[in-house]
């Protein structure tokens, strides 16, 4: 060891926990477009919403004047169970990179459903509860939503219904077995109990699954069961906003340590961690009083932000639920059975969608072999044991701090370490055992889905 640093994890105190969620939206100039109809093609109205959604997510899902969105106090309680979350500084990275760079890692996993999908899935049971609900609806792909939502909803006394897509299903029977023990009822997807379900069960048959498919399913359930609204873990508005949670502390972090960020990298599936990580630093931006380079890194098997249109499409498969503006593949569009490294939705946030298209971050895609390289890498000197989602974030973070070590530029990169990979471990395995591949779709894969993106031109 040349130099001795000292590693450092940068705790807050509870009292620095934030009280108010951040709207990203106020600051922005041009606002993500708006959820349309898919027959009128109008933006969605509060009372079109209302047989989907809660009334106060609603609310807070067209709200895009209000900055700060007080933080009900049955959820801060909540969040005190396990928040603030550490944001520690990666010095045995640094040192097995042998990197001038700063690494930091904003770690989110530290609950028991293993990931950030707590922050919004709390905020969402607790408006279905005070709503007087009788229970919520929803999908969860890889499983971390479900599990978050289960223990959500056991903590406010709400049923839960969730559809898991059915490759996860049958690959991880104990995050399944974790959901129904907070007392979640969990059901295959594509299933045979909904119309939808059946529909896509005839037309692809033997399918595996995919979240476009669940959410079809899961919204079919809400909207036909009486006292249900249906719950979504990432993609919306109101989850960016309630994931805010994670950029305000590590700002308030930085701040209290003088740690001065050149660079925030993230992971993307639908984009709330990453929406909500960047956040407050974006706002700086957006305000013109700091810059900062923002990196969102998503699975080379499915390349929304980097291969996708930006175009209207449906969120889902079945095509029951409204229409956004986003970076897509087209909703029709499934990614390769071999990838398994989650990140695996055809869409992405409109937040973030309107970001990248006015150029205020960038995209970047990486193949799975290097994305478990990183994570093993992370892992042995770490020794957190991070999810394969949270590994996208991590292999650029590394790319970004070798790049340094050849320019010889100290700069401070943040990570967003998304959760723990435990209920990952066959993938994992086949990684260890070097059977796995890299599956990257050629532009007539992509053309399939992108065909199915209907043409609507606002
Ligand atoms: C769900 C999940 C993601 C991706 O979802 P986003 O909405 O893009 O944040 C990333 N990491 C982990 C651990 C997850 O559970």
């Amino acid at each position: 060891m040349s130099k001795l640093r000292v590693p450092y994890k940068i705790y807050l105190d509870e009292k620095e926990i934030p009280t108010s969620w951040y709207n990203v939206r106020a600051d922005m100039k041009n606002k993500p477009a708006p959820l349309i109809h898919p027959g009128t093609l109008k933006p969605l109205t509060f009372e079109e919403m209302r047989p989907i959604f809660c009334d106060e997510l609603i609310k807070q899902e067209l709200d895009d004047t209000t900055a700060y969105i007080p933080i009900p106090e049955e959820i801060y309680n909540f969040y005190k169970m396990y928040r603030p979350s550490p944001l520690t500084h990666a010095v045995y990275l640094e040192e097995l990179l042998d990197t001038p760079a700063h690494i930091f890692y904003k770690f989110e996993g530290n609950n028991t459903s293993g990931s950030h999908k707590l922050n919004s899935a709390i905020a969402q049971a607790y408006y279905a509860k005070k709503q007087g609900l009788k229970g919520v609806t929803t999908e969860t792909g890889a499983g971390q939503w479900g599990t978050a939502l289960a223990m959500a909803c056991s903590f406010f006394k709400l049923e839960c219904k969730v559809y898991m897509v059915k490759v996860s299903y049958e690959q991880k029977p104990f995050r399944r077995e974790v959901m129904r023990t907070y007392g979640a009822k969990v059901t295959p997807s594509p299933s045979m109990d909904t119309n939808i379900g059946r529909k896509i069960n005839v037309e692809h048959p033997g399918t595996t699954g995919s979240l476009g498919c669940a959410i079809s399913e899961a919204v079919e359930v809400a909207t036909s069961t009486e006292g249900y609204r249906y719950v979504l873990g990432s993609v919306l508005n109101q989850v960016l906003l309630h994931q805010s949670v994670i950029g305000l502390e590590t700002k308030a972090a930085c701040e209290k340590y003088d740690i001065k960020p050149d660079i925030i990298v993230g992971c993307a599936g639908g984009g709330s961690n990453l929406g909500g990580l960047i956040s407050p630093f974006m706002g700086e931006k957006l305000r013109g009083e700091a810059d900062y380079r923002i990196i969102a890194v998503e699975p080379a098997s499915c390349p929304s932000f980097t291969r996708g249109k930006f175009a209207y499409d449906f969120c889902d498969t079945g095509k029951v639920c409204p229409m956004a503006k986003m970076y897509t593949l087209g909703h029709d569009f499934i990614p390769s059975a071999n990838h398994a490294g989650g990140l695996r939705y055809h869409g992405m946030s409109s937040i973030l969608s309107q970001l990248y298209h006015d150029g205020l971050m960038e995209a970047r895609s990486v193949e799975q072999t290097s994305v478990f390289e990183a994570a093993e890498m992370f892992a042995r000197v770490e020794g957190i044991l991070p999810a394969p989602e949270s590994s996208h974030a991590i292999r650029v973070g590394i790319d970004e701090a070798l790049k340094c070590k050849e320019t010889g530029e100290e700069k401070t990169i943040i990570i967003g370490l998304t959760g723990t990979g435990y209920f990952d471990m066959l993938a994992y395995e086949k990684y260890n055992d070097g059977t796995m591949t890299d599956y990257i779709p050629t532009d007539e894969d992509l053309a399939k889905g992108f065909a199915t993106i209907p043409n609507v031109n606002l």
